[in-house]
């Protein structure tokens, strides 16, 4: 195929892909413009095509700055993956192979360059001297900034391009929104009234549910068979602590879970084997403190379990925003219980910012305990508003009910005032259940009048019910006096009987039913087609081992989904299916269709049939010419345009003067008359004397039938 300067083919051509995601196709002709840009778009977004694409179509090198070198490696090799010409420099090269790369820099061989920022800046001079540049992007943006939660002080430096590169266009980028980090990153790298684009920050594909004070033994049974039932998958498990991690593991290997652990207490070779070994499928779970997810782009992550509460918003939406960059459904699971605020409390006390962090932990806890839509608080959080609810967290599918709670909360609210608040959660849960424990009866907590006035409710229940009293503001936790409980002022309102309380009704334990659904279904009733999947996931597997790659840099499991949904059993077919670009198609292309041809045989299961037409109109939508269509489908031109006439006379092409002028057009009208109105094509050709060619012709013909029945 030619090549091509429009983005849209480009975007087929080179990456496989129909459609521009949200913001894509404007940024990009930003970009083409040579228009400054910032981006802030979530993980999974679709950053990299931004600067990946125009690269392509830049005259000169494009230069990635990349802070992580596991994703510089990633990327290039996902690029070259894909037939485009990209090398990566970082500090673990040694001096000739960073050399060998500069070369064909100099050379013009490559389109993108990544970067650590210390190397550009190490070899700036020299590369502004020898190297031409059409565009710098600026990956993980905001680490240029204090205000970000990872700031990296030698990308304070980059401010140098600008001075160095005056005229290149800089596109920075960032998964992280707010605005003084926006602001900042504008300023520092003296972008020039950047185009500023904001996507939005909800991904539909992940499911939110949370799960409250869960004993640890339940927690362990629930997440293994959540996890057994998704056969396959991958997924992360966050923990809080390093022990916690390895235990974690342990847990899980006793469930004959393949997992391993990662945590910043180990070497970096352990860190990097274990991380390996995710990303290429050989482990199927990580147990993991936050430390994991910033270097890696594996995009099938499937699902995300939180083993406790996160401190904040911003880090539990990156944590889970890990599981489904590919698009596909993946889920997210939150366990989280008293302990865990309290925990959480106690560190921020020990810590700078105490306030701003216990305000946001208090936001992280009021997520946690909505009554209503997680994703709306998820997405407010971040400056957004969803309009209708989400359908796809576990309150809109299991919908909260409320109900007056004064009454409780007069029993709770008394029992504290009554032991002078000196009492910590467990203890008010043990005097309102009655508990005859040692500490209770040597205090004389057993005399006091709500004593026992709980008995009807569980532990579980109080601690939900108490969590709902704080997040509410009818109570305090002392964190500075051994976690004792204080009752507000708004709380006193409400025992004394001048306000009341609506109160969440408590989650039965049993409703949680982690087998009820596989995020990777592809269709509940045919076990053939999980089937094929498995089939191809091997075929990639192989292909991944052999190459040496991550299986998701061949394909990804959104492209091997369609494969199963479609059956292609043609190379040609293959060009409906998103993720299959040029490069894709010529390597990898037989192979699939003849694995799935063996498939659907010894399946006896029957190719569905392509719709040869559709399939011409499909591609002339997507702007190839007749010349690559015939290329492409391996067909003859003049075929294309029997397609093409055929679409026209059914209306689904519109208008056919591209391929046909307005005196061909007479002429052949005039012979028809001359013969009869004859709709044979051969008495006409000869009538012609063999001038006008059959497919113009026929195409004649097509539009002399339309206008003759308007
Ligand atoms: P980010 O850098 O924003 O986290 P990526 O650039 O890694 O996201 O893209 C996330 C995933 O989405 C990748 O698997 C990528 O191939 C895919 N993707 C990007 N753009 C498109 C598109 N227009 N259509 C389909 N998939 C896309
Ligand atoms: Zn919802």
């Amino acid at each position: 195929m030619q090549a091509t300067i429009n983005p849209q083919t480009t975007l087929k051509k080179h990456f496989g892909f129909d459609h521009f995601r949200a913001l894509q196709e404007e940024i990009i002709e930003g970009v083409l413009n040579q228009k400054d840009s910032l981006v802030l778009m979530p993980t999974g977004g679709g950053k990299s095509v931004c600067f990946q694409l125009p690269a392509l179509l830049l005259p000169n090198i494009t230069l990635v700055v990349s802070p992580l070198i596991a994703l510089m490696k990633d990327q290039v090799g996902a690029l070259k993956a894909n037939g485009i010409t990209a090398e990566f420099i970082n500090s673990s090269m040694d001096e000739n192979e960073q050399n060998d790369i500069v070369q064909l820099a100099i050379k013009g061989e490559i389109k993108l360059l990544y970067l650590s920022p210390e190397k550009l800046l190490g070899l700036l001079n020299y590369l502004v001297n020898n190297v031409k540049v059409s565009l710098i992007a600026i990956d993980e943006a905001h680490c240029i900034s204090q205000w970000g939660h990872d700031f990296r002080p030698e990308y304070t430096k980059l401010a140098l391009l600008r001075e160095k590169w005056p005229s290149v266009p800089i596109i920075a980028l960032t998964a992280t929104a707010d605005k003084i980090t926006r602001r900042d990153i504008v300023k520092q790298l003296t972008l020039n009234e950047p185009n500023i684009f904001v996507a939005s920050f909800d991904r539909p594909n992940l499911s939110l549910a949370v799960r409250f004070g869960i004993k640890k033994k339940k927690k362990i049974e629930e997440i293994a068979s959540f996890i057994h039932a998704r056969k396959n998958e991958s997924g992360i498990i966050y923990c809080l602590s390093r022990k916690a991690t390895e235990e974690m593991a342990e847990e899980m290997l006793a469930y004959g879970i393949s997992a391993g652990f990662y945590h910043a207490g180990m070497s970096s070779e352990q860190r990097s084997k274990i991380q390996d070994d995710f990303i290429n499928d050989r482990i199927k779970v990580i147990c993991a403190t936050i430390a994991f997810g910033m270097g890696i782009d594996k995009s099938n992550v499937r699902f995300v379990i939180h083993n406790s509460l996160p401190k904040n918003m911003e880090g539990y939406y990156q944590e889970i925003g890990r599981a489904g960059r590919d698009g596909l459904p993946s889920d997210t699971l939150l366990y989280y219980s008293l302990g865990d605020v309290i925990m959480l409390r106690n560190f921020i006390e020990e810590s700078g910012q105490k306030e701003l962090n216990h305000e946001k932990l208090n936001r992280m806890q009021q997520y946690a305990e909505t009554p209503i839509c997680r994703r709306k608080i998820l997405l407010a959080y971040f400056g957004e508003t969803l309009e209708k609810p989400c359908n796809n967290c576990d309150v809109c599918k299991n919908p909260r009910q409320t109900f007056d709670g004064t009454l409780l909360a007069q029993k709770a609210l008394s029992a504290l005032v009554r032991t002078e608040e000196k009492i910590s959660a467990s203890v008010l849960i043990d005097i309102l259940r009655g508990s005859h424990r040692k500490e209770i009866i040597e205090n004389n907590y057993d005399r006091i009048k709500t004593f026992g006035a709980g008995k009807d409710l569980s532990v579980h229940d109080w601690q939900q019910n108490i969590i709902q009293l704080l997040n509410l503001g009818l109570v305090e936790i002392a964190y500075d006096e051994s976690y004792m409980m204080k009752v507000t002022e708004f709380g006193k309102s409400v025992l004394y009987g001048k306000k009341t309380i609506e109160l969440v009704k408590i989650e039965k334990l049993e409703s949680f039913e982690p087998k009820k659904k596989r995020s990777l279904e592809i269709d509940d009733t045919n076990d053939l087609n999980t089937d094929l999947f498995d089939y191809l996931r091997g075929i990639r597997r192989h292909l991944a081992e052999k190459e040496n790659v991550p299986a998701y840099v061949i394909f990804s499991d959104a492209t091997l989904k369609e494969l199963v949904d479609k059956k292609p059993i043609q190379v040609s077919d293959l060009l409906q299916i998103s993720g299959m670009g040029e490069f894709k198609i010529k390597k990898y292309g037989n192979t699939f269709v003849k694995e799935i041809k063996q498939w659907l045989k010894s399946n006896d299961v029957k190719a569905p049939k392509t719709d040869t037409f559709m399939e011409t109109f499909r591609l002339l939508n997507e702007n190839y010419s007749v010349e690559e269509i015939a290329e492409t489908r391996q067909l003859h031109a003049t075929t294309i345009y029997s397609h093409i006439a055929h679409l026209f006379s059914k209306n689904i092409v519109s208008s056919i003067d591209n391929y046909i002028n307005q005196t061909e057009y007479n002429i052949v009208k005039e012979a028809t008359i001359e013969l009869g109105e004859t709709k044979q094509l051969s008495p006409i050709f000869q009538y012609l004397k063999e001038e006008i060619p059959y497919h113009i012709i026929r195409l004649c013909l097509a539009k002399l039938e339309k206008e003759k029945n308007e």
